[in-house]
C-alpha cells in the first residue's frame, strides 16, 4: 500500500508526499487506519520505525476541523524528554504546513511566560514533557478537559525514568471519551497495568 490508499486528508497527503515519502512503514500501515476509524491504538514499535508519523498523521487529520479555545488543548502528545518532544513538534511541522494548527511545546528549560501565552491563545497540539504538564497545570494555567486525542510516547522510557505516576494523574485529567494512541518499545507489566487501565479495546499493533 502507499500513503495515498490511507484516505489521508488531502493537505496532510501532499505534506507527506513532499516529504518523499511514499511507502508507509509497518507500524504507520497498521495504526493509522485504525487511528481515522476513532480506535485506540497501542503501538510496540522501536524508535526508527516511523512511529512519529503513525500519530502525527491522523491527529493532524482529525484535528485540522475546528478550532481551539483558550487554555484548553484538543489533544495532547506527551514525551519522555525534551529531546524526543522538540523531535515531535518538527514532524508536526513538517506534515502540518498545508493545515492550520497551533500548537505548544511544554517543555523544562525554556520560560513560562512564553509557553503560558501559546496556551492563552488556544491550542490545537500540546507536546510535553510530563512534569512541565503538571506545572502549568498546578499554576492554574491549563486545563485537558478539552483533549480529545491523548498520545503518550515511548513509554517504556516513561517506565525508566519515573513518570508513570503523572502519566495516570493526567490521563486522569482528560475526558473518558478521548482517543488514546500509545507507544511502548517494550510492554513491561507496569505498561501492561497502565495500558489495561487507560485504553479501550485498543487495536495492537507490533512491529
Ligand atoms: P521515527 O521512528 O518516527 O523516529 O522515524 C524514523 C525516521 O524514519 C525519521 O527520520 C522519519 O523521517 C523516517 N520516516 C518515517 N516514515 C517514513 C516512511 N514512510 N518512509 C521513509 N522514511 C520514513
Amino acid at each position: 500500500i502507499t500513503f495515498a490508499d490511507l484516505k489521508l486528508d488531502k493537505k496532510v497527503l501532499r505534506a507527506v508526499e513532499e516529504t518523499g515519502y511514499t511507502i508507509p512503514t509497518p507500524i504507520q500501515a497498521g495504526a493509522i487506519p485504525e487511528a481515522l476509524g476513532g480506535r485506540d491504538v497501542l503501538g510496540i514499535a522501536q524508535t526508527g520505525t516511523g512511529k512519529t508519523a503513525s500519530f502525527t498523521l491522523p491527529m493532524i487529520h482529525m484535528l485540522a476541523r475546528g478550532r481551539a479555545r483558550a487554555r484548553m488543548p484538543r489533544s495532547l502528545v506527551l514525551c519522555p524528554t525534551r529531546e524526543l518532544a522538540a523531535q515531535v513538534a518538527e514532524n508536526f511541522d513538517t506534515y502540518a504546513k498545508h493545515v492550520k494548527l497551533t500548537k505548544a511545546l511544554l517543555i523544562g528549560g525554556v520560560s513560562f511566560k512564553e509557553q503560558d501565552q501559546l496556551i492563552d491563545r488556544g491550542v490545537d497540539v500540546l507536546i510535553a514533557t510530563p512534569g512541565r504538564l503538571l506545572d502549568h497545570f498546578e499554576r492554574g494555567k491549563l486545563l485537558l478537559t478539552g483533549v480529545q486525542i491523548m498520545v503518550v510516547d515511548e513509554a517504556d522510557r516513561m517506565l525508566d525514568m519515573g513518570f508513570i505516576p503523572d502519566i495516570e494523574r493526567i490521563f486522569g485529567l482528560t475526558p473518558f471519551t478521548r482517543q488514546t494512541l500509545f507507544f511502548s518499545a517494550t510492554m513491561a507489566p507496569e505498561i501492561e497495568r497502565i495500558t489495561n487501565t487507560f485504553l479501550s479495546n485498543p487495536a495492537k499493533i507490533e512491529v
